[in-house]
């Protein structure tokens, strides 16, 4: 048993597990995590952001976020202030929004860590392939939404896991170490409440989430 992350009870099990973790199954919120004693270090995580393939030049890439963005941008008014958390390496993703008419920020704790978003408001916050990489994705959501203004708009992409076991064992996206927890439906809701949203998860695209303040 250990802390869930989301909900912050101890009433889990184990799931899974693989050669190198462990993975428990929260009975609350149904988020399925590797206990934190089992993450790897500071220093090997931001290594291995660093081995991360998303260069400018990769046309796949590009095509990846730009796919993202037609599925945002339906929501967005032109000229909003945008702000993409745990961008990685590159500024990319804000180039290719800036492209369509919208300002955009890129935050990344290792790569871009410009503190001065903690002291601005957004229109719009994208959180895309990170909400599973956080070692606190509670406290941190807290931190994020305090930055949306009024009529904020927040934007979560994940995959959520396959609850069948044979499929979970077997699964591309655990076998990343950088990746600590995995959401369904339901646990990604009962972040967004724990972290005082009112309403609950849309799904807008693929693996593409919306919630309003
Ligand atoms: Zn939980």
């Amino acid at each position: 048993m250990d802390k869930c992350p989301v909900c912050h009870g101890y009433d889990n099990h184990e799931f899974s597990r693989d050669k190198k973790r462990i993975y428990y199954l929260c009975n609350d919120c149904s988020l399925l995590f590797v206990p934190r004693n089992l993450l790897i270090g500071i220093d090997e995580e931001k290594q291995r952001y660093q081995a991360h393939n998303n260069d400018f030049e990769n046309a796949d890439y590009r095509a990846y976020l730009s796919k993202i963005i037609d599925s945002l941008e339906p929501f967005l008014l032109k000229g909003t202030q945008g702000l993409d958390f745990g961008s990685g390496k590159t500024t990319l993703f804000a180039d290719l929004v800036k492209e369509r008419g919208f300002a955009m920020i890129s935050y990344d704790l290792y790569f871009h860590p410009d503190e001065e978003i903690w002291f601005k408001k957004f229109d719009f916050i994208v959180l895309s392939e990170v909400i599973e990489h956080l070692r606190e994705p509670r406290h941190c959501l807290e931190r994020v939404k305090s930055l949306l203004n009024s009529s904020g708009q927040l934007f979560i992409k994940t995959k959520f896991y396959p609850s069948d076991k044979k499929l979970f064992d077997n699964w591309f996206y655990k076998r990343d170490m950088t990746h600590v927890q995995f959401f369904n439906r339901n646990s990604l809701n009962q972040l967004a409440k724990s972290v005082g949203f009112s309403g609950s998860f849309k799904m807008i695209g693929e693996d593409l989430y919306r919630i309003v303040l």
